[in-house]
């Protein structure tokens, strides 16, 4: 079968072609039928920011956000059978360790990890599984990874109802943490993006949220001139880099981080977060809790993650997938193996 896979420690990814793997015990094998392509994706494509730690061998067939049809269950599986339709999470929870057995699922020892997924054929382990009802559509499905993302910064938070926020990042875990957002009542959403990611500004316009250029040399006074006088309830970090926050956020407000940091905060910055009492948050993954609720708000239609698929590529094509990326074009590119 043909699949994308990083060959070399170096910026690129090659299409190569590997024999259909066997699902073993506790695993499934899933004809993938789309997998989007993260920002986790694009380092390692780059080869930057402790990419080397995420792929420690390679070749090393990649992709890990991937929606599709189970076509074989290995001995043991139980709760699946073949003809499901299901949504596959990177991390998968061990449910045993000291993290889990204390509820902490999204800070486990040892998740089950799962990768390979720009290929015709992937392998996933039961606990990185989610089935999805047949009548949700396989791109949508494939989209439930990247919003439970943004869902979980969102439950991670103390916001309610009412509540203003920032979101640092317009790229696709700051639309969907802004898309969680807005379906949790906030009566405010300010979407932050450099003059590179215009593309992606407008496309936040046009899902119906406020945009501020954050390149502006004014940006902070534009953000402060839309959210309350005393600053946003919380700030979300979506870019890998907190900027200006304590500029952003109330005393007393929450900074949510998601994602690769990219860049260490300077201490004036982290002593004034401490004078002013914001709480830094980190955000990491997704609980079970989360698959539910993501699950049954897109499959009841309370989110519609179509409008920020703007690229589709079939497997001969990944290479261009990632370059568009790199150029911040788009939003999110969805692989489709069997396209
Ligand atoms: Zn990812
Ligand atoms: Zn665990």
């Amino acid at each position: 079968m043909k699949a994308i896979a990083k060959t070399r420690p170096e910026l690129g990814v090659e299409i190569v072609d590997v024999p259909v793997p066997k699902p073993g015990p506790d695993e499934l094998l899933v004809k993938v039928a789309a997998c989007g392509i993260c920002g986790s994706d694009l380092h390692i494509y780059l080869w930057e920011l402790g990419a080397e730690r995420a792929i420690p061998s390679m070749p090393a067939v990649i992709g890990h956000e991937p929606a599709g049809e189970v076509v074989e269950v290995g001995k043991g599986v139980t709760g699946f059978k073949v003809g499901d339709h299901v949504a596959l999470d990177p991390f998968g929870p061990c449910g045993r360790c000291p993290a889990c057995a204390s509820g902490r699922f999204n800070f486990c020892h040892s998740p089950g990890r799962l990768g390979g997924a720009f290929a015709e054929y992937a392998i996933a382990p039961v606990r990185n599984s989610w089935v999805v009802p047949k009548s949700m559509d396989m791109e949508q499905a494939a989209m439930l990874e990247p919003f439970a993302t943004g869902l979980h910064a969102i439950e991670e938070s103390s916001l309610a109802a009412g509540d203003s926020a920032v979101i640092e990042g317009p790229g696709p875990i700051g639309l969907c943490t802004a898309l969680a957002a807005r379906a949790l009542g906030l009566s405010l959403i300010v979407i932050t993006g450099l003059a590179a990611d215009a593309e992606r500004l407008a496309l936040a316009r046009e899902m119906g949220f406020k945009t501020v250029c954050a390149s502006d040399r004014d940006w902070i006074d534009q953000v402060r001139a839309i959210v309350p006088e005393h600053g946003a309830d919380a700030v979300f970090d979506a870019a890998g880099f907190l900027d200006s926050v304590r500029h952003l956020v109330k005393r007393g407000g929450e900074v949510i981080e998601l994602g690769w940091p990219a860049r260490d905060i300077p201490s004036a910055e982290m002593r004034s977060l401490f004078f002013h009492g914001v709480k830094i948050i980190p955000s990491r993954v997704r609980m079970p809790e989360t698959w539910r609720r993501a699950v049954a708000m897109v499959a009841n239609g309370a989110i519609d993650m179509k409008p920020m698929i703007t690229h589709r590529f079939d497997l001969d094509h990944g290479v261009e997938a990632f370059e568009l990326l790199r150029n911040r074009k788009g939003v999110k590119a969805l692989i489709m193996p069997q396209a």
